[in-house]
């Protein structure tokens, strides 16, 4: 273990010290399940009950217009396209990641109908697996989902290969994938490439142009703060705008919505992949996390990140098997840790004020949200685990009870 840091100084001199007040705090808490649920920003509190009280309250249907709740999804879109090196016009907000994931996979398999198969890898994100398995199972044609990793991964990159579907930080280990090798050996065998940024918008400095990227989607209640059920976001590059087709052609991607037209006519543009009514509330609150990930910069966000990831794994030492790229140039914005009583530790550490998650079989998590949490909170919380383990007060009935959501 390395010399322990001065905690003051490093919030001193933390540029993002001041978004800390930014965010609800519930007293006697330090919250490190942010990047399963971000924390609430108090502007988007306000926000919400603005929206609710004067614009649906008092606007009504007119609102549509007159609050433009109808430009939102792209309007918040184009906000976020600014945290994942994208264009504005490249990136809309609209469903689930689930739901965007499975739009943008079936408009890759159409668009390269020769290639039966879509590449991924065994351990990603279970919802991306499984909306794979289920578009494929729509559109037949001797398709089918290959899972590979590492070399073989790469090796799995033919010319078969329609689409290569992959987590840029994954949701366990934290690890995060070369997104700009991984899309050029893709493109060049031919494929296309789906990014999932669901770990990393709002807390990785991602670069989808620079990247060449496709393809990609994230969500919105994660880093970028957006509260719970957040609608998520899409990215399709400016170059195949022109040609993807959605598969959930709905009237919110059709060129003239209100034209009421038989036939469907897709937008131009990313708003194609736009299906139904946006869910405004939601968008409002999403908009409030979104402008405080953008005043407060990717980049400096993920420096932040990467500096109390490295900070906490230091702390807890040899207490716990790390499961994450101690290189924190290749983490995401949490650190995962393995014990064989995980689900206990992180029970017991939740009754002493320490937020985080456990997922099966054997992880604990820890997010490292950069904008709500100081070095100090964050050396506090790491030296309460130190604590849990090693006096084994984890090792109670109490702390073993399961709940439905983890
Ligand atoms: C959180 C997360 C999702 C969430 O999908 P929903 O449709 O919002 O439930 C999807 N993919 C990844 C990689 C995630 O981390």
């Amino acid at each position: 273990m390395s010399p322990r840091p001065d905690l003051a100084a490093l919030d001193a001199a933390d540029p993002l010290a001041r978004f800390r007040d930014a965010f609800e705090r519930p007293r006697e808490m330090i919250y490190l399940a942010g990047n399963s649920l971000g924390p609430l920003p108090k502007a988007s509190a306000e926000r919400v009950a603005r929206m609710v009280r004067d614009e649906w309250g008092e606007s009504l249907v007119r609102g549509w217009n007159s609050h433009d709740w109808i430009g939102a999804p792209a309007r918040v879109g184009g906000k976020i396209a600014g945290l994942i090196g994208a264009r504005p016009d490249e990136v809309i907000v609209a469903d689930s990641t689930s739901a965007n994931l499975y739009k943008l996979a079936v408009a890759a398999m159409q668009a390269r109908p020769d290639r039966p198969v879509v590449l991924s890898a065994p351990g990603d994100f279970p919802t991306d697996l499984y909306m794979l398995e289920g578009a494929i199972r729509t559109l037949g044609g001797g398709r089918r989902l290959a899972l590979a990793e590492g070399e073989a991964l790469e090796a799995a990159i033919t010319g078969e290969v329609a689409l290569l579907v992959l987590c840029h930080a994954h949701y366990r280990s934290g690890a995060v994938r070369d997104m700009a090798a991984l899309t050029a050996r893709a493109q060049a065998a031919g494929a296309l490439v789906l990014w999932d940024l669901s770990h990393g918008t709002g807390v990785l400095d991602v670069d989808l142009n620079g990247c060449n990227a496709d393809l990609a989607v994230g969500c919105g209640y994660k880093y970028l703060n957006g509260g719970p059920g957040a609608p998520a976001f899409l990215f399709v590059a400016r170059r195949h705008q022109g040609t993807l087709l959605s598969p959930l052609a709905g009237w919110f991607g059709h060129a003239r919505p209100f034209a009421f037209e038989d036939r469907y006519d897709p937008a131009a543009g990313v708003a194609r992949f736009a299906c139904g009514t946006p869910p405004m509330l939601s968008l409002a609150a999403l908009e409030g996390g979104v402008d405080l990930a953008l005043e407060a910069g990717a980049a400096a966000a993920a420096a932040k990140a990467r500096a109390l990831g490295d900070l906490f794994i230091d702390r807890v030492g040899d207490a716990l098997i790390l499961e994450s790229p101690a290189d924190s140039a290749r983490r995401g914005g949490h650190v995962a840790f393995h014990h064989p009583d995980a689900f206990a530790i992180v029970q017991c550490l939740i009754s002493r004020g320490v937020i985080g998650d456990y997922r099966e079989p054997g992880t604990m998590r820890f997010g490292l949200s950069p904008l709500p949490l100081s070095f100090a909170e964050v050396a506090r919380a790491a030296d309460l685990l130190v604590e849990v383990v090693r006096s084994r007060a984890y090792d109670d009935p109490a702390f073993r009870q399961r709940s439905k959501v983890t």
